[in-house]
């Protein structure tokens, strides 16, 4: 399965919640009709198991141009990534623990888990902001206490360092930063919640539903992105030129059919050498006016991510130019929903 996604406040309690998590279906795991082999492998990845400090996430340390980029930040999200690709199968559970406070890092993990055709769920760590920012302090104030002649106090210290606290500064700022998890969109969901006063009884409901959502009987088959399928071996030649005329031809009518308010649900043919064929609904943001700059670079994007190619091969009755048209305009609505 199936990646877990720890999500909260900095010091909310996330990786006391991931390690009860993990012992939790570590049991789950190991209890197998008659000792058959168990059907999962655990592995619980977060930034301590990874050497991460908490200073990278800290953009006070740094001048204010070049906040932006945030190299360490960036290195840091680079190799949770690899560790997380590494392992992740249908066959092996991934509990995250981390920050995962970015709305866009947790749509590309979702991703991939959807790529290696296993569930991915998102678990959040609800607590006070007023507790979470005491239980800071009071690492701020032992570490103090550890290394009184430190010049960097808030710096990460030898020892353990899942007790490392952030630098207050940093504290407030990740949670200034923190982007909510939102149910409604697909890699924000299923969402779990936990909340720090969750007895040991609630607790164990909630793993409960979550080991259902991803290992359990019910659990909804995942199929790889339309977009990002493989093309199929008799693909000809004309691929690109077909996959730069049908998503041409999209812009082309989005730019044409849209008003200057935004918002509009662009109606265009799936197959325009049928005169009455299935509709595709592009939903556009509202409030704004969506440019052609932006849409080029979309489509640039798409492009470059189907240049491996969406079977042209004939799909039922569908043209492969109906595939590139109906997946590009799926892509065109993620993307809208995520940035939206
Ligand atoms: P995070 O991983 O979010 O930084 P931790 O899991 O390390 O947070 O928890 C911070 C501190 O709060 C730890 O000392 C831990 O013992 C305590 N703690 C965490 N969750 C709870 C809880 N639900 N109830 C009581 N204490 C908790
Ligand atoms: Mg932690």
């Amino acid at each position: 399965m199936p990646l877990i996604m720890v999500t909260g406040f900095p010091t909310s309690g996330k990786s006391t919640r991931a390690k009860q998590l993990y012992s939790y279906l570590d049991d789950r795991i190991k209890d197998t009709p008659n000792g058959a082999a168990p059907k999962y492998r655990l592995h619980l990845i977060s930034d301590q198991t990874l050497s991460i400090p908490r200073s990278v996430y800290d953009l006070s340390a740094l001048p204010a141009h070049t906040r932006s980029a945030n190299a360490s930040e960036k290195d840091a999200r680079a190799a949770i990534y690899g560790a997380v690709k590494r392992v992740l199968s249908d066959k092996d559970i991934v509990i995250l623990d981390g920050l995962n406070y970015i709305k866009g890092w947790r749509y590309q993990l979702h991703c991939e888990s959807k790529a290696v055709r296993t569930p991915s769920c998102l678990l959040q760590i609800g607590c006070p902001t007023d507790k979470a920012k005491e239980v800071n302090q009071e690492r701020l104030r032992k570490q103090q206490e550890a290394e009184p002649a430190s010049q960097h106090p808030a710096q990460s210290s030898p020892g353990d360092e899942n007790e490392a606290p952030y630098a207050p500064e940093n504290w407030e700022n990740l949670v200034f930063r923190y982007e909510e998890p939102n149910a409604m969109t697909r890699w924000d969901s299923p969402l779990f919640t936990l909340l720090w006063d969750d007895d040991e009884e609630q607790t164990k409901q909630t793993f409960n539903s979550l080991w259902d959502a991803v290992a359990g009987e019910g659990r909804k088959i995942v199929k790889p992105n339309q977009a990002t399928i493989q093309r199929g071996r008799d693909a000809g030649g004309d691929y690109l030129y077909i996959l730069d005329r049908e998503t041409q031809d999209v812009v082309k009518r989005i730019l044409d059919q849209q008003s200057e308010e935004g918002g509009d649900e662009i109606r265009l043919p799936k197959d325009p050498s049928q005169a009455s064929g299935d509709e595709l609904v592009v939903e556009l943001p509202t409030g704004k006016k969506t440019g052609l700059p932006q849409l080029q670079r979309m489509r640039r994007a798409y492009m470059n991510l189907n240049r491996g190619g969406i079977g042209l091969e004939l799909v039922g009755n569908l043209s492969g130019s109906a595939r590139i048209r109906d997946s590009f305009v799926r892509y065109l609505n993620d993307a809208f929903e995520r940035e939206g």
